[in-house]
């Protein structure tokens, strides 16, 4: 390598923003429908949005009411094999058409059915690629699982860092110790022993963790929400997520009308439980209708907005920085790299430095300034949180609406209108390399996972003939 390509190298190394994630970016922006290119929005502008991996390991040995796997997900045999390669190939055709960074979902059925060595070298080829991993569970399995996967057999780190997105709610069957939950309380023991097994983790071995709890919501357990929040909200997770049931997958396991529950119902309960107001408007990913979203500093039970869209020195500061910052990622670098990029992103506008600092100030204050942070400090109840709620659509919607979208025919339906407005703007996505084609979420579970889910029941039945 001559003197001038590395000196070029090191340039594309350290710009701020990478130029592929630019072009992603600006391409998301461009494919957007024009009803969500607001002020607050993040996708095309600073995140390309989420992926998740589908056609993987449809099994899970819980039964939920709802599910949103096919009828037939159990008759398909968990193979470490056929993950770990179908993982690779969706994971490189995101990394070309989505750019070098985003956050990816490991999701199937339940992924701790997966070996400990499969789901590690899952999640290794899905860092190759670029992605920050996410593993996503019902959380019913033991520490030495845990174990077994971040650490080698000879007990090296394999990995610095997971994510685990855990799922509990009493609308799941068969849980060790709580087989039929009554209510949402009995399940708090199990949601603290989920996190304490992380913290074990990085006392005894220094592997950090980022945790989200995931409930998903129906008329039976709308009314526990509020204390769901409260009981999580004093657990170490940094991502509290709450998913209205919608009628997509196993109708045999469609047992109420999820139509009584809204995505505003969900929030007011949200906000009864964390007592006190949860501003979202100053962002926003996709389509309002798919998802609310709020991130903050969480400090000794209060919880302070990063934007706070009532406050107009937060949406200005909102609106420059994204403008000349959007797209700089934080992860899967070495912090020189990082730091570089951040000095390099700060000489380039030296006059946002004391924006930045603005929004921190507020946010400090809001949250009860100094001698609440000491307090919260000391206590270990100083964190940043985020509140999440995905409203996943109805198959009978999504369906139609995927039809026409591919004749490239907009609806007079008005709920099909609707739900290809949201699909358009879709923030949730799975990556097709055979079809050269990304879709949403929606999409997959309502319309192309039944027939997925068939040929991978021939592809990987439960009885191997001999
Ligand atoms: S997966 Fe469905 S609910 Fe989620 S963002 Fe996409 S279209 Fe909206």
């Amino acid at each position: 390598m001559t003197i001038a390509e590395l000196l070029r190298l090191i340039e594309l190394q350290t710009r701020p923003v990478h130029p592929e994630s630019r072009m992603a970016l600006d391409r998301r922006w461009t494919e957007l429908p024009d009803h969500v290119k607001t002020a607050n929005q993040l996708l095309g502008r600073s995140a390309v949005g989420c992926e998740g991996t589908h056609n993987v390991f449809p099994k899970c040995n819980l039964t939920c009411t709802p599910c949103y796997h096919s009828a037939d997900a159990n008759q398909v045999r968990v193979d470490g094999e056929h993950t770990v390669q179908e993982v690779r190939q969706q994971m490189r055709y995101l990394r070309q058409v989505r750019g070098p960074r985003a956050h990816a979902q490991l999701i199937g059925g339940e992924v701790s059915l997966l070996d400990p060595e499969d789901h590690a070298a899952a999640l290794t080829v899905m860092r190759e690629s670029g992605r920050e991993p996410m593993s996503m569970t019902h959380g019913d399995f033991e520490y030495e699982y845990l174990l077994a996967l971040v650490l080698t057999a000879d007990g090296a780190r394999r990995f610095d860092k997971v994510s685990f997105a855990a799922h509990f709610d009493s609308l799941m069957r068969g849980r060790s110790g709580a087989v039929r939950p009554l209510c949402e309380a009995e399940l708090d023991p199990f949601r603290q022993k989920f996190t304490q097994m992380f913290a074990d983790l990085q006392r005894e071995h220094g592997v950090r963790s980022y945790l989200a709890h995931n409930m998903t919501v129906t008329p039976s357990n709308l009314d526990e929400v509020s204390t769901v929040t409260r009981s999580v909200l004093a657990m170490p997770y940094n991502m509290l997520s709450f998913q209205p049931a919608a009628f997509m997958g196993d109708a045999r396991r469609w047992k109420e009308d999820f139509s009584e529950v809204s995505i505003d119902k969900v929030w007011e309960r949200i906000e009864e439980g964390a007592g006190q107001k949860l501003p979202w408007q100053g962002t926003q990913f996709g389509d309002p209708r798919c998802n609310r979203y709020t991130i903050g500093l969480a400090a000794a039970g209060t919880f302070a907005v990063v934007i706070d869209p009532d406050v107009p020195a937060d949406t200005a500061a909102r609106d420059r920085l994204l403008e000349h910052h959007g797209g700089i990622f934080f992860g899967g670098q070495s912090r020189p790299v990082l730091a570089a990029r951040l000095l390099r992103a700060a000489l380039r506008h030296p006059r946002d430095l004391p924006v930045l600092l603005g929004v921190g100030r507020r946010m400090l204050a809001r949250a009860g300034g100094a001698r609440t942070l000491w307090r919260a400090w000391r206590s270990s109840t100083l964190g940043i949180k985020s509140f999440v709620v995905h409203n996943f659509m109805d198959a009978s919607v999504v369906a139609p609406a995927w039809a026409l979208m591919e004749q490239g025919l907009t609806s007079d339906e008005p709920a099909v209108r609707e739900a290809q407005e949201r699909l358009g703007a879709c923030m949730y996505t799975m990556s097709h390399p055979e079809t050269g084609r990304l879709v949403p979420a929606c999409t997959q579970h309502s319309v192309l996972d039944p027939a997925e889910n068939n040929e991978l029941r021939r592809l990987l039945p439960l009885r191997v003939k001999n």
